[in-house]
């Protein structure tokens, strides 16, 4: 059955409509479950019977049920939640000192097939609803809800590629960024990319406040098409000219993701060609430790490397950060919580 997070504001108004209600019950429905954030349709207490139980009979609140929570000794939260149809998918709450970011998943599995990626070992089973990421964001949410704490970010980086599922993850940041939703500011949100051109240029023309992220980790066609086979049908040169239009049209600052992978694209080689590809572009490079994944055999950087290969990047007047590990003493890579418990399911 759909789920009432599907809805989109306007489209819940549009619903009520369409039904035949009053148009406010909708903006009803819309506050009991932003507001409110009740997880069952009886207790919209303002609605008469008649509306509920036909609702009832269309419709759930929340698809996701947690199934696991794995708490780090810092704070980070790794969510495992059951869809309808079985299906599993991951959520990781992490806590900053600007406030509180849920990373969200955008599909089951993923189909993009990168070498160092532990998401993409179950392939795509299918895309994930708009009201199923909502739903990520809301149980996270609830669960702050007892401390009076909020969410303040949202970055779709988990399983799978939101651009592969552009429509749903579009609507799905309009419901969590409206105000009466839940209200997370659009320059707090992030969707992050392996790269599929023709949807870069698409976001690029949405003018959204939303941030992009782009998953680059290799400075030259031979070796990111070796990490990442999105590459052979988006090469490059046809990437950095989708972010050019990009940035034209949006005065925003682009984020690269470079992974460190130990001995592949981490020599002095590698940042000089990394500086000379995005010179420019009103960007920064966030350089990430690699969690390591059994099945694929890559090794992260240690400390002083990433430093080095920071230091260069710096010098040659990029900007760029080195992230922070988030709950290395749980399953906190994408993908590998959900991983175990596929395998632990299929005996
Ligand atoms: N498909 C999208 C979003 C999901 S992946 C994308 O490619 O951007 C989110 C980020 O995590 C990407 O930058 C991805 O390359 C990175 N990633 C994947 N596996 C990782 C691992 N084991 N350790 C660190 N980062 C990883």
């Amino acid at each position: 059955m759909q789920s009432l997070y599907d809805f989109n504001y306007e489209q819940i108004q549009q619903y009520a409509l369409d039904q035949g209600w009053k148009k406010f019950r909708g903006h009803q429905i819309f506050q009991w479950l932003y507001r409110k954030r009740v997880q069952s349709i009886d207790e919209m207490s303002d609605i008469s019977k008649e509306c509920r139980d036909f609702l009832k009979e269309n419709f759930i609140v929340n698809p996701c049920k947690i199934v696991d929570k794995q708490v780090s000794s810092d704070g980070t939260t790794k969510y495992l939640f059951e869809l309808t149809d079985g299906a599993l998918v991951e959520s990781v709450l992490m806590i900053y000192d600007y406030g509180k970011s849920v990373c969200v998943s955008s599909q089951v599995g993923c189909n993009m097939g990168c070498d160092f990626c532990a998401s993409g070992l179950l392939k795509k089973r299918r895309d994930l609803t708009s009201g199923e990421m909502v739903a990520q964001v809301l149980s996270v949410q609830k669960d702050l809800d007892e401390t009076d704490d909020r969410v303040s970010h949202v970055v779709v980086m988990g399983t799978g590629e939101p651009f592969d599922n552009y429509e749903h993850v579009m609507n799905f940041a309009k419901t969590i960024n409206h105000d009466l939703g839940l209200g997370i500011g659009g320059r707090h949100i992030t969707i992050s990319t392996c790269g599929i051109v023709p949807k870069i240029l698409a976001f690029a023309q949405a003018k959204t406040q939303y941030n992009l992220a782009i998953s680059l980790h290799a400075p030259n066609d031979t070796l990111r098409n070796k990490l990442m086979p999105i590459n052979k049908a988006y090469p490059l040169e046809e990437l950095m000219k989708a972010l050019k239009v990009y940035t034209d049209l949006n005065n925003r600052r682009l984020t690269f993701e470079y992974i460190l992978l130990k001995g592949i694209n981490d020599q002095q080689i590698h940042a000089d060609q990394l500086a000379d590809l995005i010179r420019g572009i009103n960007a920064y490079v966030n350089l990430i430790p690699y969690n390591e994944v059994d099945e694929h055999g890559y090794r992260s950087v240690d400390r002083k490397s990433a430093m080095v290969f920071y230091d260069r990047l710096m010098k040659k007047g990029i900007r760029a950060t080195i992230r922070k590990e988030h709950g290395g003493d749980i399953d906190a890579a994408c993908g590998q919580l959900r991983a175990k418990e596929e395998k632990k399911r299929m005996g």
